[in-house]
Order: structure tokens, then sequence, then C-alpha cells
């Protein structure tokens, strides 16, 4: 995987929508597009450097200093850097305003203390962003601070989260005193919001007309698997296939129109949070599809030693998750009744 990640980036391709000054390819978003396809049809992945790529650095792009940027930005495409996303708490995962972990000015430094959950791929990541309360007079908006903290030899406790599958993903993260430089901090303080604002946007725009690349590779391979088989007799394999290959159509329907609004220069507006309602719940029943094609056979695991599942029964749990991170399926509808139906704003506890 590592050649292929320096072979891809010897051809400019790693962060190419990025600008060329931090070392992307200043591609826009039909040309990212292209090039997903083109990755798609040779059957190859195309590699993503995490959430560096696809949620610090958008948000450093727009948010932070040019000496931020310049420092900042290469050190992920040059694989130095890798982060995790250091947001939701025990009580404040949708309503993220809430967070509690502290940061206090000491001098150069912030020092943080609370704790982070859900943090995925805090056990292989050297930094993390984080946001935390700096001042806890301010409105709830108003006092956070989005900022960068390091994740090793610093007061940072990360323990990983046993999943049904037998795989840790997440993790608990743990922060005691944990120092994060003045420096590091982007947009200033009591700023965070904006901050965050910019990356949730990052997350929920990921792969804007590019998802059903991703979902039509998964599809071929649950063909293939059912090639050799009589499955492909059966009435009803035929429905869950033609179910699961028609919501692939509306994904790439809705990702294509959603990428042609901002291409003619419209905002990502209620229009981006349809799309991720569409392709996480859709992606969901594509799950259910393909272990209902498969039959029997999908319920055991791929190598009961390792707990290495099957793509099929990835695909079902990674599904249930998507339509949790990045905006849970519930909020969304919220968003949707009351910004494009208009209905009156749910009450607040
Ligand atoms: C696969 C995966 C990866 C993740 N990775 C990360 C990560 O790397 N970093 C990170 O910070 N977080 C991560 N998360 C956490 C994720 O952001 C939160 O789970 C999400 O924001 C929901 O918060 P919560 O779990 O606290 O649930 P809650 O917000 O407590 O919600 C519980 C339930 O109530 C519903 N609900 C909440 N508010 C409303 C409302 N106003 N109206 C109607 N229903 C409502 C929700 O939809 C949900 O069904 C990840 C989650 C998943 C599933």
């Amino acid at each position: 995987m590592q050649k292929w990640v320096d072979l891809v980036r010897d051809r400019g391709w790693l962060c190419a929508s990025w600008p060329p000054e931090y070392g992307g390819a200043g591609l826009g978003p039909l040309e990212v597009n292209i090039l997903d396809e083109q990755f798609a049809l040779a059957g190859v992945p195309r590699p993503m450097l995490g959430f560096g790529e696809s949620l610090v650095g958008p948000a450093l792009i727009a948010h932070a200093s040019e000496e931020q940027k310049r420092r900042l930005l290469p050190r992920i495409i040059n694989l130095q850097d890798f982060y995790c996303q250091g947001f939701s708490e025990p009580g404040a995962g949708s309503d993220l305003a809430s967070v509690r972990t502290k940061g206090v000015v000491d001098g150069d430094v912030l020092r943080i203390s609370g704790q982070k959950i859900w943090t995925s791929e805090a056990a292989t990541a050297n930094w993390s962003f984080v946001l935390c309360r700096t001042d806890f007079s301010a409105s709830k908006h108003a006092g956070l601070t989005f900022v960068l903290v390091p994740m090793t030899d610093n007061n940072v406790e990360v323990r990983p989260i046993r999943q049904i599958d037998g795989r840790s993903d997440y993790c608990e993260v743990y922060f005691d005193g944990a120092v994060a430089e003045m420096a590091d901090v982007i947009d200033g303080l009591g700023n965070g919001w904006q901050v965050t604002m910019t990356t949730l946007g990052a997350e929920r725009a990921m792969g804007y007309a590019s998802r059903h690349f991703e979902f039509m590779l998964e599809f071929r391979d649950v063909l293939g698997q059912l090639a050799e088989t009589e499955r492909l007799d059966d009435r009803l394999v035929r429905q869950e296939l033609a179910q699961a290959y028609t919501l692939i159509e509306v994904v790439r329907s809705m990702g294509m129109s959603q990428m042609t609004r901002l291409l003619q220069g419209g905002p990502e507006g209620p229009e981006g949070t349809i799309y991720k309602y569409v392709w996480s719940e859709s992606h969901r029943r594509m799950g259910r599809h393909y272990l209902n094609a498969i039959g029997a056979r999908s319920t055991f695991r791929a190598d009961e030693e390792s707990y290495t599942l099957s793509a099929a029964q990835d695909t079902l749990f990674l599904g249930e998750g998507e339509t949790i991170y990045a905006g849970a399926s519930e909020v969304q509808r919220n968003i949707i009744s009351e910004r494009l139906l208009g209905l009156p704003k749910e009450r607040k506890a």
C-alpha cells in the first residue's frame, strides 16, 4: 500500500483538491470526480490520507493563518502527521456545542483536560484536532476553541473500544493537562465553532458524486461471489440485487445534482443534508440486500480466528455507523423539515 501511495503522490494526486501551494493538485470537484471514476474503473483504491486530508485539511485551508497552512498541510501530504477527530464527548454528540473538555491558557500553551469518545483512529494518530471550551462564561457556541493537540508523550490516554465485530476502530481519549501550543490554535481563541462547522461541512460533503463508485465496487464484489452459484436463478435474490443497484443509482443521481449545484456556484445548503441522509441510509440498506442475496453463508465470519469480516458484512456494520457520524439521520431529518419544508423549529429542552 505504501508503494501505491508513493506512486500516487509522485503523480501529484494525493490531496488532489488542495491548492498547489500547499502540496495539492488544485483540482476542482468535477476533476476530482473524474479522478475517482478513473481509479474505480481501474478497480484500484484512490489513497486518501484519512482525517488529515478530508477534515482538518479543508478546515486549515479555510481558517488557518498563512504560516499555519505552510507549516501543517505539507506534513499531512508527507505522511508525517496523522490526525484523529476529537469532537464527540459522552455528553456532546449531536449537540456538539455542549463539549466540556477544558482548555486553559497558560502562557504560550493551552492545557487540555477532559474526555472524548468514539474517536476513530485515535490509536494510530499522532495528532488530534480538538474542540474544547476555553471560556465557560461565554454563550454556548462562543467559548469554544479548535486546537491541534499532540497525542504522544502528552498526558493523553487512549482506550480502544471493542466492537461487536471484534475490532476496535474507535477509542475513548482522556486528556489530563495535555499541552497544545497556542500557535496551533486555529482561527483564535473562542472562534472554534466556525472552524468546526467547516470541518463538519467537509465531512458531510465528502465524496460528493463519488460515493457510488465505492458502492458499485461492493456491488460487483457480491455479484462476483454469486456468479458461479445457483443463487442468481433465485427470484428473491435477483430482487435483492436489483434493489441494491437501484439505491446506487439514486445515490449517483443525487450526488451529481448536488455537485452541479456547487459547480454553478450555489451554496451547499440543506440539499447537502439530503445527500448525506440518502447515501448513508441507502448504504445501510445495501448491506441488508447483500446479506439476503448471499444467504446463510453470510452469517458466518470469513475467518473465525481473526474476526475478519466479509466485504458484505462490513457494508452492513459500516452502514449502521454511517447513519450516525457526520450528523445522525434524525438530526438530518430535523434540518430538512425546518430548512426545506419550513416546519416549526424543534423545541429545545
Ligand atoms: C462510525 C463512527 C465513527 C465516529 N468517529 C468519530 C470521530 O472520529 N470523532 C468524533 O468526535 N466522533 C466520532 N463519532 C461520533 C459521532 O459524531 C456521534 O456518535 C454522533 O454525533 C451522535 O452523537 P451521540 O453518539 O452522542 O448520540 P446522541 O447525540 O446522544 O444521539 C442519540 C440518539 O438521539 C438522536 N437525537 C439526538 N438529537 C436529536 C434531535 N435533536 N432530534 C431528534 N433525534 C435526536 C440521535 O439521532 C440518536 O439516534 C463517530 C460515530 C460513528 C458511528
